[in-house]
């Protein structure tokens, strides 16, 4: 695909930023893609959005994201806004024939979810999701190793998603505290090891889940305290396709993990580990090693696991977390343009949304809920 794309970005908070990033570095990084023409960005106010608008080098900015979503320059629209804004704004978007690039979770509501799925087919324009850790060249590697048997058949696996954003009991309430945001740690955490369970095995059958708030209240801005509306730990049990049984941690209050989204494969013939606190590097453990070497082996990422040749040619250098959303980027770009492309899109991604929305019913009614 060449040529140049107009995009418009609705949001300019913490991801905001990320695809900004995004859109200003995918042409320099990959060159094979269309250049994206940054037009217009929109924020809650004019002024803001004309502020960040000059530091992320779009030509406009706008405090209504309407106008945006109207713009016929604007051919692709990345939204990364609250979660409860996600639904409005992708249908309108890919009403108005435009692609869209919608950051996790798709809604809160399933049936919203299931109206996004329904607005991009009948647009048949591209909408995918913000799932960046697909991304990183050492998860494609994981998957060509499964594929190959490397670990023979899989039939376990265990993944945690931890973070302290939410540990201190002290920590100001704000839109992920409130229930307009969803249940918290299946939709903000869980949709993440999903997405990987996705790509690398299928969709999630079946789960049992306890969800948990580590704080019943928190200040508010305005000094007063607020009920806690949102779970911020999830222990899940869940079964994959052809008996492969899982469990799944999610916190966003575990003092000291920063971005622990990990990872480990365990199959009949060796165990895959990977943490995104160290995505440059996985571990791999043969039983088919001869004895007196067996032991877990490190393998840095480099440029023999693609995408990492297009930002660095020196191995062991490291990707960072932008980078993800680069290539996330260029996938997007890749699916517009009607080739293959690593994307979890509208209708795959409701598989995931399925499975978190399954996790809260097993809570409530403290069974096994088959998906
Ligand atoms: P944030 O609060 O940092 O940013 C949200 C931005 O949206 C703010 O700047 C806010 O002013 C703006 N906004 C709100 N309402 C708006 C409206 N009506 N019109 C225009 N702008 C509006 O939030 P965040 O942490 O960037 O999260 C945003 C989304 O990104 C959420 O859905 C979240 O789940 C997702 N997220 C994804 C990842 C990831 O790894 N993919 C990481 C963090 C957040």
């Amino acid at each position: 695909m060449d040529g140049s794309i107009g995009v418009g970005l609705i949001g300019t908070g913490y991801m905001g930023k990320c695809h900004a990033l995004a859109w200003n570095g995918v042409k320099a990084v990959f060159g094979d893609c269309a250049r994206p023409r940054l037009v217009q960005l929109a924020e809650v106010t004019q002024d803001l959005a004309q502020r960040k608008a000059d530091e992320f080098g779009f030509q406009r900015g706008t405090g209504d994201w309407r106008e945006l979503v109207a713009d016929p320059d604007v051919e692709v629209v990345s939204i990364t806004t609250p979660n409860a804004f996600h639904a409005e704004m992708a249908i309108a978007a890919l009403e108005a024939g435009k692609h869209v690039w919608c950051e996790k979770p798709m809604a809160v509501a399933l049936v919203d979810a299931e109206r996004m799925a329904a607005a991009a087919k009948a647009s048949g324009k591209v909408a995918v999701l913000g799932y960046n850790y697909i991304q990183s060249p050492l998860m494609r590697q994981i998957e060509a190793l499964l594929q190959e048997g490397a670990i023979g058949t899989v039939n376990h696996i265990r993944l945690e998603m931890d973070e302290d954003f939410m540990a201190d009991p002290e920590a100001l309430f704000y839109w992920k505290s409130e229930a307009s945001s969803g249940y918290g740690a299946p939709d903000d955490f869980g949709v993440h090891p999903l997405s990987l369970l996705q790509v690398l095995f299928g969709p999630v059958t079946k789960v049992f889940a306890n969800l948990s708030r580590p704080y019943a209240d928190r200040p508010t801005v305005e000094g007063t305290r607020r009920a806690v509306e949102t779970f911020d730990i999830a222990s899940v049990l869940f079964e994959l396709g052809e008996g492969i049984s899982g469990v799944m941690a999610l916190n966003r209050s575990a003092w000291g993990r920063k971005g622990r989204v990990a990872l480990q494969i365990f199959g009949s013939a060796g165990t895959i580990v990977f943490d995104q606190e160290r995505f440059n590097e996985l571990q791999i453990y043969s039983a088919a090693d001869r004895q007196s070497l067996q032991g877990f082996r490190t393998i840095l990422a480099g440029p023999q696991h693609p995408p990492y040749d297009r930002f660095i040619p020196a191995p062991g250098h490291g990707l960072g977390f932008n980078d993800l959303k680069i290539i996330e980027c260029h996938e997007l770009l890749r699916r517009i343009g009607g080739e293959d492309a690593r994307v979890i899109d509208f209708q795959t991604g409701l598989n995931i949304e399925r499975a978190v929305h399954a996790m809260a019913q097993s809570h409530r009614e403290q069974r096994w809920v088959v998906i």
